[in-house]
């Protein structure tokens, strides 16, 4: 049930599997807003066979980033959806400097607030176990953990009973690039927006529950 409105820009920002993506479809429910996830867009692309799809499909296979002005050009669409109006949830996006600065300029033009991000800090050694152990449900996309938040029936989704799938690129080669490009090109935004002043930085390490709870925490906080 939606109690309180977001009415803000939310950006979850950290390394792969680092839980951005089970926090944001929580976030997303309790405020009524849209989850918006580039990695989720660019998937429904490839699955539909789009042109798109079809111009990213390598590139997410070898685990790099897609182009800046492909992403700017689905999220600007995106953000031009009535359903953005009281506020969304980025996941995973922006991911290159050149993404922030860009978002910048069309929160500015849309007179979008200053956003709030969340920096989302976990060991390299649990983001492997994340990776290498998520699964997601086909239909629904809800999100599993075959070590840490199996389904009730392995390979079926608790809440639709959607059958469950690995992401091609959580493979342990692709995972290793993935990482990297997180480094060398996502990295450096938490000193971006740390300059903005609106950076937060939460244990992402911990369970489920208790990063939700320093999640809500943080956006009560900076609500008042
Ligand atoms: P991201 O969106 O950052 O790539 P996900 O939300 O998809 O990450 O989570 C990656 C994997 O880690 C999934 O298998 C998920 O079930 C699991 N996971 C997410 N948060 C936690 C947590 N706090 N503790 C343990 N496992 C988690
Ligand atoms: P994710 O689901 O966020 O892990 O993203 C999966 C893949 O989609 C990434 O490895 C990239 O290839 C691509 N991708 C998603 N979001 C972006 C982005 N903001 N910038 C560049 N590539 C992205």
């Amino acid at each position: 049930m939606v109690t309180v409105a977001l009415n803000r820009a939310l950006i979850f920002l950290g390394p792969p599997g680092a839980g951005k993506g089970t926090q944001a479809k929580q976030v997303a429910k309790s405020y009524g807003v849209p989850h918006l996830s580039t990695g989720d867009m660019f998937r429904e692309a490839v699955s539909r066979g789009t042109e798109l799809g079809r111009r990213v499909k390598p590139i997410m296979e070898r685990g790099e980033l897609v182009p800046d002005d492909l992403v700017m050009k689905l999220v600007e669409e995106r953000l031009s959806q009535p359903d953005c109006a009281q506020g969304f949830v980025f996941d995973g996006f922006p991911r290159t400097l050149a993404q922030a600065a860009l978002l910048d300029g069309i929160f500015e033009v849309r007179g979008i607030g200053k956003p709030l991000v969340i920096d989302f800090a976990v060991s390299a050694d649990k983001l492997l176990r994340r990776l290498t152990g998520r699964w997601t449900c086909s239909v629904g996309g809800e999100i599993y953990n075959v070590y840490d938040a199996p389904p009730k029936v392995p390979g079926v989704c608790d809440v639709d009973g959607g059958k469950l799938v690995q992401r091609a690129d959580d493979r342990p080669e692709v995972v290793k690039e993935r990482l990297a490009a997180y480094e060398r090109q996502t990295k450096p935004l938490t000193d971006y927006y740390s300059r903005q002043g609106v950076l937060k930085t939460i244990d992402a390490g911990a369970s489920v529950d208790e990063v939700s709870r320093a999640l809500n925490a943080v956006l009560k906080g900076a609500k008042s």
